[in-house]
């Protein structure tokens, strides 16, 4: 469903990622663990074109997120073309980023409305769908302010979801959270990882959740993949030091 292909992506002098190549298919969890700095965030960013690479293709269902056909020949992608092939994509933030001036429900039906056409009334229902699903059915009526942080990211990940993404992207949504918060996110997302067919991208330094919800892990350092496998693989039988050195540290 997602494909990187020789991606480069640099800052200046700075190469962020080298001549990536990574896949994931369809309805798989992937989580990407690695050190700081070393390019996980960017490919999210680079999913969601609020970056472009300097080289390579990006692929989302078989569609070219950063380029597209023209007369039979691949050229830059223009705006209408990003813009469809991104629809396919929802991502969640480490700083939840709500409308503060709306309440939970129309933060939740304002993009399925006005970007996808969907009538207010279907899109209330689905909210208050989702709103159940995320253990939120009563806040409805709130307004970002008067929740917590754990329930602003739980409104943040229905209001993903209200958009019918094929991907979640997901970037250490619990890293902004206080720890007694953290679990209540991590399993929401984990019913959803086990209970719907969605397909999820995640950055997250939560070894655990990491082992519960993923297929694969893949294991960055400078911008490369150095290691993936089975969650089982990475944690119990790493084989590059600098994996070995990297769990122990954060576990
Ligand atoms: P962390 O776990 O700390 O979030 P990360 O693996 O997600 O790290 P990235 O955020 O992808 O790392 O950053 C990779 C490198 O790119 C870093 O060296 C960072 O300084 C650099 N970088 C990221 N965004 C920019 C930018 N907009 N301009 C210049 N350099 C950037």
């Amino acid at each position: 469903l997602i494909r990187f292909d020789h991606v480069t992506k640099r800052f200046g002098d700075n190469t962020v990622l080298d001549n990536l190549d990574f896949t994931v298919a369809s309805g798989k969890h992937v989580t990407l663990i690695g050190p700081s700095g070393s390019g996980k965030t960017t490919i999210l960013r680079l999913l969601m074109t609020l970056l472009k690479p300097e080289e390579g293709t990006i692929m989302v269902d078989g569609d070219y997120l950063t380029h597209e056909e023209k007369n039979g020949k691949l050229v830059p992608a223009g705006e209408k073309h990003t813009r469809e092939v991104r629809k396919k994509i929802g991502m969640v933030f480490q700083q939840f980023n709500l409308f503060p001036n709306m309440r939970v429900l129309r933060n939740i039906t304002e993009a399925p409305v006005h970007v996808l056409g969907m009538s207010k009334d279907e899109a209330e229902e689905r909210a208050r769908g989702l709103l159940d699903l995320v253990g939120l059915g009563d806040k409805h009526d709130a307004y970002p302010t008067q929740l917590s942080g754990g329930q602003q990211q739980r409104v943040a990940i229905a209001r993903a979801l209200a958009m019918r993404p094929q991907v979640l992207l997901l970037d250490e949504v619990t890293s902004a959270l206080d720890p007694e918060l953290v679990a209540g996110v991590l399993d929401v997302l984990r019913d959803l990882a086990h209970t719907t067919d969605i397909t999820m991208l995640c950055v997250t330094h939560e070894m655990n959740f990491a082992r519960d919800i993923s297929d694969d892990v893949l294991m960055f350092d400078a911008g490369r993949v150095i290691e993936s496998g089975s969650p089982e693989k990475i944690f119990s039988e790493p084989e590059h030091e600098r994996t070995r050195e990297f769990l122990s540290a954060v576990l």
